[in-house]
């Protein structure tokens, strides 16, 4: 019962309540507010909804600095609204997964002011201390410029305390069984009140080794990452984990466990990044890399793919040469770039707000092998706020309409200020004049999110890289169940001409039939197509000219049965003397 692998074909759509709609008119973004923008999720099409963190936190890290695992966040409403949030996303088919962030409390947090209280206190063990000053405090900041340690001194509990982020963020002595049973108990917790998984914050920190001896060579315990599947699958058994976990191909599998037993997803961040650089350099070869460096994974695994999130793009893994590529194409001035390592800007005001090469990014997103994951605005193609610090700049509040403070919130004083005047400023982006729009970004992004569902084969099948002979152009086909998919992208500003073979035996790999357009494509004698490509042009064409509604009905059918029907839907159009199949 594949379908039950609701995660491998999802569309998903990442917000933070504080940001996307205020309803009580203080500023602050709400549940209720949500609620009252769930009918313009469904209508985009998303089919799950990652929350950014909304528990009671001091909010000195964007909530990502919990004080209540239990608890919603007072300013966001309470418990009983999150239910009801919950409740009417099901209603309209829509999956609602929540930041786990339990690599480190907020110091706020009781069990923290317990610990650091008394010696003897049950929760001292639930953090990481050090009685003398650790030689490498200095070492593995994850915010490096701004966060100057990863030890500091406590004077109430007089020892040190290990922080991997800032030092109001202690970390979790995740090794304790203690701590682990809380862990679980919290997800066990959000479970019951509606949620269908988790995006696990930092989890190699999480499952890392951590005190004063550990922390010069850390080491990943994956044992953690069965217990809370194991833990998972048993309360609920279509709840998933999305891991957060930026790290070498070469450890993925470790994640992922070679059983399928670890985590369902992971961001896809090596991919992530070789696609900007694909971008910047109009240079599709180290993307292509990166694919074949993470075609491995257990096959009810799945990656997300994303463009950009709330945190900085990290250009880390990329070469220094390839990073410069970057930075000179989409954040040349230094205010433009965070921690020495990535981008702080929005999409759309790194593409320069060109809607061909903002279609050309998300096309790629939709179609390179894994699961979508948007951010909220970007279907609008919000910008940023450079004035405003760190990453905060691309956390602005959701853009709805041209009434004041975007129609975000009543309020003279919203949460994080509104980005307004310029070509980003929500005078001229957003949502309720895009609805009007026919031909706007939003409405582009809801066709090409319908048309993303009806191509299945992208999260279930098998991918293959298809030759072109040219560097700036990426084609890549997707076989499921006898079905194929190409997938063709001119990375380059200039047209190209080029000339593949979809590597499709037979009658077969004769016919492109164009998925956006009535621009199918016909073999030449001698079986391969010749494309012309628009420059930032992208093509999604079913193989073969058999009718993809049609196929869609075929899915939970026997493979054989799809063949045979395919056979003769083709040898119908052929005899038809014109290309199967119709554009929608
Ligand atoms: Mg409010």
């Amino acid at each position: 019962m594949i379908n039950d692998l609701w995660y491998k074909n999802a569309v998903i759509y990442c917000l933070s309540v504080a940001t996307y709609m205020d309803s009580n008119g203080d500023g602050v973004g709400d549940f209720a507010g949500l609620m009252r923008r769930l009918d313009y999720l469904h209508g985009l099409g998303v089919t799950a909804i990652w929350l950014m963190p909304f528990q009671a936190s001091p909010g000195r890290d964007d909530g990502y600095d919990i004080s209540d695992y239990y608890n919603v966040d007072p300013r966001y409403g309470t418990l009983g609204d999150f239910v009801e949030f919950t409740h009417a996303a099901k209603q309209r088919g829509i999956r609602v997964i929540i930041d786990l962030v339990v690599n480190h409390t907020s110091n706020q947090h009781r069990w923290f002011k317990e610990a650091r209280r008394d010696p003897t206190s049950q929760y001292r063990d639930w953090y990481v201390w050090s009685k003398k000053k650790p030689r490498n405090s200095r070492q593995g900041v994850v915010f490096p410029g701004v966060q100057k340690s990863t030890w500091s001194y406590d004077t109430v509990a007089r020892a040190w305390y290990f922080h991997r982020f800032y030092d109001f963020q202690p970390d979790l002595n995740t090794a304790s069984p203690h701590v682990q049973a809380e862990i679980l108990k919290i997800m066990g917790f959000w479970i019951q009140l509606g949620v269908s998984g988790f995006r696990m914050d930092a989890v190699p920190f999480v499952i890392a080794t951590k005190g004063p001896r550990a922390a010069q060579a850390p080491v990943e315990q994956y044992g953690m990452l069965r217990l809370m599947r194991e833990f998972l699958q048993w309360r609920q058994g279509d709840a998933i984990i999305l891991a957060e976990a930026n790290v070498l191909p070469n450890t993925d599998m470790e994640y992922f466990g070679n059983d399928g037993d670890r985590m369902h997803m992971m961001f896809n961040f090596q991919v992530n990044q070789n696609l900007f650089y694909a971008l910047a350099a109009s240079d599709g070869r180290p993307l292509e890399q990166a694919l074949e460096a993470t075609r491995p994974r257990p096959k009810t695994a799945q990656w997300g793919t994303f463009l950009r999130n709330h945190d900085e793009l990290d250009l880390g893994r990329l070469t220094r040469q390839q990073r410069e590529t970057v930075f000179e194409a989409f954040g040349p001035d230094p205010a433009m770039q965070l921690y020495g390592r990535g981008i702080r800007r929005r999409l759309a005001p790194m593409l320069a707000g060109d809607r061909r090469r903002i279609e050309l990014a998300y096309s790629l997103m939709f179609t390179l092998p894994g699961t979508p994951v948007l951010r909220y605005g970007d279907e609008l193609g919000m910008g940023d706020d450079l004035a405003l610090p760190e990453r905060t700049c691309s956390r602005t509040p959701m853009q709805w309409s041209t009434e004041p403070n975007a129609g975000f919130t009543k309020s003279r004083k919203p949460v994080v200020p509104i980005v307004s005047g310029g070509p980003f400023g929500y005078e001229h982006v957003n949502a309720a004049q895009q609805r009007r729009e026919p031909q706007s970004l939003l409405n582009w992004t809801e066709r090409i999110i319908r048309m993303r569902k009806e191509v299945p084969e992208v999260g279930w099948g098998d991918f293959e890289i298809i030759q072109t002979r040219d560097t700036a152009v990426l084609a890549l086909r997707y076989d499921w169940r006898n079905n194929s998919v190409l997938f063709v992208h001119n990375l380059a500003a200039t047209p190209r001409e080029i000339s593949l073979s979809v590597g499709i035996a037979g009658e077969a790999g004769r016919l492109l039939v164009n998925l956006l357009s009535d621009d199918h494509s016909q073999a030449r004698p001698g079986g391969k197509h010749s494309l012309l490509l628009e420059g930032y042009a992208y093509r999604w064409y079913r193989v073969g000219g058999l009718d993809y509604l049609l196929k869609r009905s075929d899915i939970d059918t026997e493979p054989a049965a799809a063949a045979s029907k395919r056979v003769k839907i083709a040898s119908r159009a052929r005899s038809r003397g014109r290309p199967g199949g119709s554009a929608p």
